[in-house]
């Protein structure tokens, strides 16, 4: 026997003897999966200076989950929950870069908003028998604070633990016309129920108006896998409140039942989107606040469950607020590329956005949301996940 042909047979003898190494993609574990997912989110481009101030990747996690957030606008920018199989899956829409928050056209992504989420109709409201006039961003009206809402401001941000962001930003007083220094604190925390808990706090030295939410998109199978259509949703409204062509409330709380606004069961999103409805044309689709208080659960108002067709994924959210903004990604127009890859087409994602009603200072019926020096304003909403 040669030697050559000696050194070959144990040459293959070795390898069929050396187990096959499993590649990632043949049975992931939640740990490679979620290592995959976060793969597009690098540190290097999200750690810079904006605004003189340091902004940074944070990554949170407790429990099952795990998030990653910047303070460029408080912002959630990737949420990794466990689907049916074990595997992580992305829920949170968002953009791979600090560069492209700053340059995309929709800038709104999983942000902290304020000072006055939603609408103020034509930018005006009295306090206290002053007039203000704040920028009109949208249509003729206000919208999220406005051009320099708290979406696109640096907030001062501090890691405590692996399951807590402190955020902080004090608005300066008539900062986008507002009156007051606002001080604000949002605490962003993972709970070991694999929820994402959300504490707002804020105090100001004159009235003011203040109306935080968070703005995240999400999608229950996953950024980039297509329409929320299928997503099976529940509201637990008895009513909504309707709004005109400019998507300003009518100052009426109209019930739900009879109407294609009814998710006191759970329905599929798209089962009525289309349906002939002047409510659904203004806001081509769903983009109306509904008026909170039909189930109460952990001391907070239940605000909705929806559940993704294909991951199973399920997310209970949970208030102290009175409203929840249900917007089904209606004015996602493709023009942005989200961190996956994928474009950020029309009805990809939803927002629920617990809040006060839109256009509050202007609607005597609803809860106010003036702010007075020595009061603190205080608010915290859930968004637990689990499966079906
Ligand atoms: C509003 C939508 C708006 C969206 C912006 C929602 O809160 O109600 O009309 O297009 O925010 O992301």
């Amino acid at each position: 026997m040669n030697t050559k042909w000696i050194t070959s047979l144990f040459v293959c003898l070795l390898f069929a003897c050396t187990p096959k190494k499993q590649s990632v993609k043949d049975s992931p574990t939640k740990k490679q999966t979620l290592d995959m997912n976060s793969n597009t989110l690098k540190k290097k481009r999200f750690d810079t200076i904006l605004q003189g101030k340091p902004v940074k990747l944070f990554w949170l996690e407790n429990g099952d989950i795990k998030m990653a957030m910047t303070n460029y606008g408080g912002r959630i920018v990737g949420l990794y929950v466990p689907d049916k199989k074990g595997d992580l899956i992305d829920v949170n829409i968002g953009y791979g870069s600090i560069k492209t928050y700053l340059e995309a056209d929709e800038t709104y992504f999983g942000a902290t908003i304020g000072r006055v989420g939603n609408r103020i109709a034509k930018g005006k409201f009295t306090l206290n028998g002053t007039e203000f006039s704040v920028p009109t961003n949208n249509n003729g009206n206000a919208l999220h604070g406005g051009y320099k809402g708290f979406q696109s401001v640096v907030w001062e941000a501090q890691q405590p633990n692996k399951y807590t962001l402190i955020l902080q930003y004090t608005s300066p007083d008539m900062e986008e016309g507002f009156p007051g220094n606002l001080k604000t604190k949002v605490t962003y925390s993972l709970t070991s129920e694999n929820a994402v808990r959300i504490q707002y706090k804020a105090s100001t030295d004159k009235p003011t108006l203040v109306n935080l939410t968070n703005h995240a998109y999400f999608n229950l199978n996953g950024e980039g896998s297509g329409t929320i259509l299928n997503h099976k949703m529940q509201l637990f409204a008895e009513a909504f409140t309707p709004v005109d062509a400019g998507l300003i409330p009518t100052g009426e709380l109209r019930p739900v039942s009879g109407t294609p606004f009814d998710f006191t069961q759970p329905r599929t999103i798209g089962e009525r989107v289309e349906a002939d409805n002047e409510q659904l044309h203004f806001g081509g689709g769903y983009d109306h606040n509904y008026v909170l208080g039909a189930k109460q659960e952990k001391s907070m108002n239940h605000a909705a469950k929806v559940v993704g067709d294909i991951s199973k994924i399920t997310m209970n959210v949970y208030t102290k607020e009175p409203g929840v903004q249900f917007y089904g990604g209606n004015f996602m127009g493709s023009k942005n590329t989200l961190k996956s890859g994928a474009k950020d087409d029309a009805r990809t994602a939803f927002c629920l956005e617990t809040q006060h009603f839109p256009d509050a200072p202007n609607q005597p019926n609803f809860p106010s949301i003036q702010l007075n020096p020595g009061e603190t304003y205080t608010t915290s909403s859930e968004y637990h996940f689990s499966v079906e």
